[in-house]
């Protein structure tokens, strides 16, 4: 049995959900996610305990807080995972999501890295994971998900293990700095990651088919991408903005440029 020590909770958080409030506190005073592993009595965030990850699929239980989660299930995840639609992770409560949004140092703070020295060797992400911090996370709600068995593909840098393909969301919800993200801010992080999505497409050998597929994949995850005009409208407007886009053949990144642009002007028309 892991000795597990908790320390007082930092009196700047807010007040954690109730599902999150039995769980115990790290050094610093944040509450220590239920899926993390212990390593000699201190909380390894970097680190997933494995035996965790497989009692939340085969019991459906939230990754933040290991209660039983109900028909709605939310992702915490970052902005590239919209495209791609997969995630390394299970879901969460909306609750508990919404609090590891605006609280967690990690997912809060665009400039924090993930710092890879002292971490154990057998510790990696099942798929080819990113390791930038996205600035941007996104919490993606829906009610289903499939899991994934990937084998490892050792010259593309990528790990065995286990993920999730995300179900469609009935709602999507975008943090930075833990508050909800600008448009433009969620803009730069999913052009900060198209490049390494490109990357590792090319790594696994998926030529022109998959760059295409790739580019697709873009224009639909900037559907997701909050507007500040009213629904219908914003709607209409991007979605004759997109269809002239592949009409025209134009590259993913040509169309985020416009995308970008778009979003620049009509904040100066504020
Ligand atoms: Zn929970």
């Amino acid at each position: 049995m892991q000795t597990v020590k908790s320390y007082p909770m930092r009196p700047d958080l807010p007040e954690p959900p109730r599902n999150m409030l039995g769980l115990p506190c790290d050094k610093r005073g944040y509450p220590v996610p239920w899926f993390v592993d212990w390593i000699n009595g201190e909380p390894e965030f970097r680190a997933m305990d494995k035996s965790k990850l497989l009692r939340a699929i085969r019991e459906r239980l939230c990754w933040v807080c290991g209660k039983p989660l109900w028909r709605e299930m939310v992702f915490v995840i970052g902005p590239m995972c919209a495209v791609n639609h997969v995630s390394s992770e299970p879901p969460s409560h909306r609750e508990c999501a919404q609090y590891s949004a605006r609280t967690c140092p990690f997912l809060s703070r665009p400039h924090m890295v993930r710092r890879e020295d002292g971490l154990p060797e057998n510790i990696s992400m099942a798929g080819i994971g990113v390791k930038r911090n996205p600035g941007v996370t996104l919490l993606w709600f829906t009610r289903r998900y499939e899991v994934m068995k990937v084998a490892a593909i050792p010259e593309a840098g990528a790990h065995a293990g286990l993920l999730f393909r995300l179900g469609r969301p009935f709602l999507t919800e975008w943090y930075c700095k833990g508050r909800p993200a600008t448009r433009e801010e969620i803009l730069d992080s999913i052009n900060g990651g198209i490049p390494l999505l490109y990357d590792a497409n090319e790594k696994q050998g998926l030529g022109e088919e998959g760059k295409r597929v790739v580019d697709r994949q873009i224009a639909e995850a900037l559907k997701l991408v909050p507007h500040g005009r009213p629904k219908a409208e914003r709607e209409g407007i991007q979605r004759n903005r997109i269809r002239r886009a592949l009409r025209d053949g134009q590259t993913a990144e040509e169309l985020w440029e416009a995308e970008k642009a778009a979003c620049i002007s009509r904040q100066d028309d504020l």
